[in-house]
């Protein structure tokens, strides 16, 4: 039987109805039989999210303060939940114990870890599955970056004797310290986990139904993606379509396991459904999203005869990144370099990278645009369909758009477009209505 390893978010396990979906949930399908758990989230507007408890508890000591309040909504929420579903663990006991490390000055990941340890032990002790933890084999080196073929040996033959376990999100270890992903990085430990398993699928249970093809703030009642490979995942993500952890993609996408994005209160929902490779005939729409982030500038170089001229892009790169800076986008034209960068990297020095240009290249002129978005339009169908580029720029014309730069990245994936502020979600919308019928 294949295995299917399902991570759960913090909003799927914030309480103990929650808990009740996720047991029917896994009751399912048997081959849920791997778990990896968030903290508790919110359960209401304006609850707290365990883990901030946590950061907030962590902070009080350091600054010699009293965090006993805090720790006792910690408490309170994990007991409840214990409490509720009559589970046997003693998990108080285990709550002094983090509260006493606490006390002792533990460090900021340790404390921020605790959220996915509680919970994880509760949830194994409801579903009477094995609870894994994860310091014992999710590894990061020295520097802090994840070693993912150490973890991946260590767990890989774990797991071989381990038909059902419950494996808290977020943390493992660094020199048998505990050391954590960045915030939301449960996404990645079942990532991780799905590859150790060699799961036929990874599903991450939260709490939307999937990907939208475009910000419901823009587009209010923006339609659902239902099928999307990982490449489009990593051009509408890396341009602010968030639902996943970016680097969540990478483990499964290299292992070939396809991730399905589903939602705990709407089981019956398809989700999302990401993977590998997906048939031309399987994707009726042009377009599989569009998404923008603000905060840009463009630094324009021209130069008559540039395009002959040996090394001139060479210098230009040379001038950003002794600057520090790292760059966006670079659409060229004939005579004209175009280097885009996030405004607020730029800020701190862009007089040294204009003098720097100016010498390294002795351009006829060097301009910078700030205030710009650039919207990302990304579909695998874009480049067997003639005529989508026309019928893009002749929306955002109809919209009275001016834009500002071109860019139809090489993988002929998407199209970028930079407009400014103003026009940005105008933009956006005219795009997803030319292309999305309803
Ligand atoms: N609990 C952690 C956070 O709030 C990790 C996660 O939920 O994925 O960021």
């Amino acid at each position: 039987m294949g295995k299917i390893v399902t991570k759960f978010g913090g909003s799927s396990l914030s309480d103990a109805s929650q808990f009740q979906k996720v047991k029917s949930i896994l009751d399912m399908d048997k081959r849920r039989c791997y778990v990896v758990p968030s903290a508790p989230g919110r359960r209401f507007d304006g609850d707290d999210k365990i883990t901030d408890l946590l950061y907030q508890s962590y902070h009080l000591v350091q600054d010699g303060k009293d965090f006993k309040p805090v720790f006792e909504k910690i408490r309170e929420r994990f007991v409840g939940i214990k409490q509720e579903l009559g589970l046997e663990i003693d998990i108080s006991e285990y709550l002094d114990e983090v509260e006493k490390d606490i006390a002792s000055g533990a460090s900021a990941d340790y404390c921020a870890s605790r959220g996915e340890y509680l919970n994880g032990l509760l949830l194994a002790d409801y579903l009477g599955f094995m609870f894994l933890d994860p310091k014992d084999f999710i590894f990061f080196n020295k520097n802090g970056t994840f070693n993912s073929e150490r973890t991946n040996d260590a767990l890989t033959a774990l797991l071989k004797y381990c038909q059902k376990a419950v494996i808290p999100g977020f943390y493992g270890s660094l020199d048998e310290e505990i050391h954590t992903f960045s915030r939301g990085g449960s996404d990645i430990s079942g990532a991780i986990v799905a590859r150790a398993a060699k799961a036929e699928m990874y599903e991450n249970w939260t709490d939307v139904s999937g990907f939208l093809m475009a910000d419901p703030r823009v587009v209010p009642g923006a339609k659902g993606i239902s099928n999307v490979t990982y490449r489009e995942l990593r051009e509408l993500s890396y341009m602010g379509a968030s639902v996943l952890h970016e680097d969540s993609v990478f483990p499964v996408h290299r292992a070939g396991i396809p991730t399905n994005i589903r939602n705990t209160n709407a089981p019956d929902d398809p989700g999302t459904y990401i993977s590998h490779t997906m048939p031309d005939d399987e994707n009726p729409d042009v377009i599989t999203g569009v998404a923008g982030k603000l905060g840009f500038s463009v630094i324009s170089v021209e130069k008559a005869m540039m395009n002959v001229e040996h090394g001139f892009g060479r210098r230009v790169l040379q001038a950003i990144e002794e600057n520090n800076l790292s760059f966006e986008h670079m659409p060229t034209g004939i005579d004209t370099l175009c280097v885009v960068v996030a405004t607020a990297d730029l800020e701190p020095v862009r007089q040294s990278v204009i003098n720097r240009i100016v010498e390294l290249t002795n351009p006829d002129t060097l301009t910078i645009h700030d205030d710009m978005g650039i919207i990302a339009t990304v579909g695998r169908g874009m480049v067997h369909n003639p005529g989508t580029a026309a019928r893009l720029f002749m929306a955002l014309s109809s919209a009275h758009v001016n834009v500002r730069m071109i860019d139809q990245g090489s993988s002929e994936l998407s199209i970028l477009v930079g407009v400014d502020s103003a026009d940005f979600q105008p933009a956006i919308r005219a795009i997803y209505h030319e292309f999305v019928k309803d």
